[in-house]
């Protein structure tokens, strides 16, 4: 199905939305969001035309439509992608892009809504009972959030500091075994945790420039999710507090890339995003707290 995306205040046109959720043969697998045309204003007013896409498995007649947790998660994510483009207000075609630790932050963060009250209670029903979601369920969900975290942030971790060290050296005649056992020993990895990638298929950092000395950034998007999402908390109409949504669009979804990410953060929240809020999401102490 297609929809028509306006802006709520002006009326005007935005783009088309469209929603592709369900399976079909040749239809390529998982769940993605793209754009076929994108904002800009440069060459005239453009609007967008963009879309969403899984592999739901419709129902038989009769039956609701059945989604899994880890698909329900992914769905709201690809719709932040999609947000993210039907936000952009950037006069440059080349400004739609993002710098690689920024681009998976807007997704990311709409995935937060979906444990909010709102959306429990109006969608997460059971299809025959048409009961919210047991809080007991919801509780187990955000308890199993955390579990082993520990490992998961020092096994990425071990690989996101090695790519930076291979970036930022002189490779020649270098011994990748010995380097990587040193490298390893410094960071007083434990024994018992493999890094993620070992050097020789780490191919994320070695196929091309984009995730070169960036690998960090995949974590770096969490902390600033897991840091604008404290900000949603606090605020006082929560996930649902307009004046934060309206500080959310303009400064974070809107420019794209026409404003360094990092001072539009700081418009968004007054200050730089700090880590320990990722810290906190993911379960650990955070010293002196
Ligand atoms: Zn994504």
């Amino acid at each position: 199905m297609v929809w028509e995306v306006t802006d709520k205040t002006t009326g005007d046109h935005i783009g088309l939305w469209y929603l592709d959720p369900f399976a079909r043969p040749g239809k390529r697998s998982g769940a993605w969001a793209t754009t076929y045309r994108s904002h800009e204003t440069f060459d005239g007013n453009r609007t967008v035309l963009g879309s969403n896409n899984s592999n739901f498995i419709k129902g038989a007649p009769g039956e609701p439509v059945l989604v899994s947790w880890d698909d329900a998660t992914t769905f709201f994510h690809e719709f932040g992608h999609a947000l993210h483009y039907f936000s952009s207000n950037v006069d440059y075609p080349s400004l739609n892009g993002g710098v690689r630790d920024y681009t998976e932050f807007q997704s990311q963060l709409l995935e937060r809504w979906l444990l909010t009250d709102e959306v429990i209670n109006n969608f997460l029903v059971h299809h025959q009972t048409g009961e919210p979601i047991p809080a007991e369920l919801v509780a187990k969900i955000k308890n199993a959030a955390t579990f082993n975290q520990g490992f998961s942030t020092t096994e990425y971790l071990a690989s996101a500091l090695l790519d930076i060290k291979y970036h930022t050296m002189d490779p020649t005649g270098l011994d990748v075994d010995a380097f990587e056992r040193q490298a390893l020993e410094s960071l007083n990895m434990p024994d018992e945790l493999p890094m993620r990638h070992r050097s020789p298929h780490f191919g994320h950092i070695f196929s091309g420039e984009g995730y070169a000395a960036a690998y960090y950034g995949y974590m770096w998007a969490e902390v600033l999710t897991a840091d604008a999402a404290e900000a949603f908390e606090q605020a006082p109409g929560g996930y649902y507090d307009k004046e934060l949504a309206k500080k959310l669009v303009d400064h974070l979804f809107a420019p794209r890339n026409a404003v360094d990410p990092a001072e539009a953060y700081r418009a968004f929240r007054g200050r730089d995003a700090r880590m320990e809020a990722l810290m906190r999401d993911r379960g650990f102490p955070v010293p002196g707290e």
